[in-house]
């Protein structure tokens, strides 16, 4: 064969390279009326009773649904609401209450160890500041937001898979990865919506755009939405 008649190489397919351009900020705030004119007040949907278990019902819901961790947290909280009291029961008991959760053995380790560091260092109460919170064992990132934000009522922004499919789809905060979403959340949702953005990306997460098939049919931001995910019936 001579080089003139070898069939030529083809290119090999474009693989974008780009993140998808974020919306303006117009764009950004009318989702966000949205949501607020759908649900006023959004709620997180892990059961608490203060600052303390919801810090634990928070380092126990990863890779758990939160409806998984409610059932075994209702036993769990019942007999210990406070640090001191979770220590009481010992780490074999808790344990045992919270078994029914994906990785409840490591996830009842560090209960008991978080309890212990908030008695030793924090008084026993929760602390306030994220780098207090997430040197906690079990504590990272994500779970010191959640507290920051539904404990403390402070503006930040949990990441969790749902956020992070929301943002990325709505192009309110494009990233590749939880870290970049959260840094554009951010930057891009108004001083107003702060406090309830990361419940309403959640809720519409979780019950409408799903991972792999949204129910654009029924999502209110459908003629917003020009996601390659979209499906129109
Ligand atoms: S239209 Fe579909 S893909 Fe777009 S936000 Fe709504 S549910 Fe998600």
């Amino acid at each position: 064969m001579t080089p003139e008649n070898r069939p030529k190489r083809r290119a090999p397919a474009a693989v974008p390279t780009t993140q998808p351009r974020a919306r303006g900020a117009a764009g950004v705030r009318a989702i966000f009326e949205r949501f607020r004119a759908a649900n006023p007040e959004p709620e997180g949907e892990l059961e608490h009773v203060n600052a303390f278990t919801l810090l634990v019902a928070v380092v126990l819901s990863a890779q758990a649904t939160d409806a998984g961790v409610n059932k075994a947290t209702r036993k769990l909280f019942a007999l210990a609401d406070t640090p001191e009291k979770m220590l009481a029961l010992g780490e074999e008991r808790v344990r045992d209450l919270v078994k029914t959760i994906g990785l409840f053995r490591t996830k009842a380790r560090n209960v008991i160890a978080l309890c212990e560091k908030l008695i030793a260092e924090f008084g026993g109460e929760v602390p306030v500041t994220r780098e207090a919170l997430e040197s906690l064992p079990g504590v990272g990132r994500k779970t010191a937001n959640v507290v920051l934000n539904i404990a403390f009522g402070e503006i930040t922004h949990a990441v969790d898979t749902h956020v992070f499919r929301v943002a990325n789809r709505l192009r309110i905060a494009p990233g590749r990865n939880v870290l970049q979403v959260e840094l554009g959340l951010e930057k891009a949702v108004p001083q107003e919506f702060g406090r309830h953005a990361h419940h309403w990306l959640i809720l519409h997460g979780r019950y409408t755009c799903k991972a792999l098939r949204p129910e654009c049919g029924r999502c209110l931001q459908i003629d917003l939405c020009d996601s390659p995910d979209k499906r129109v019936a």
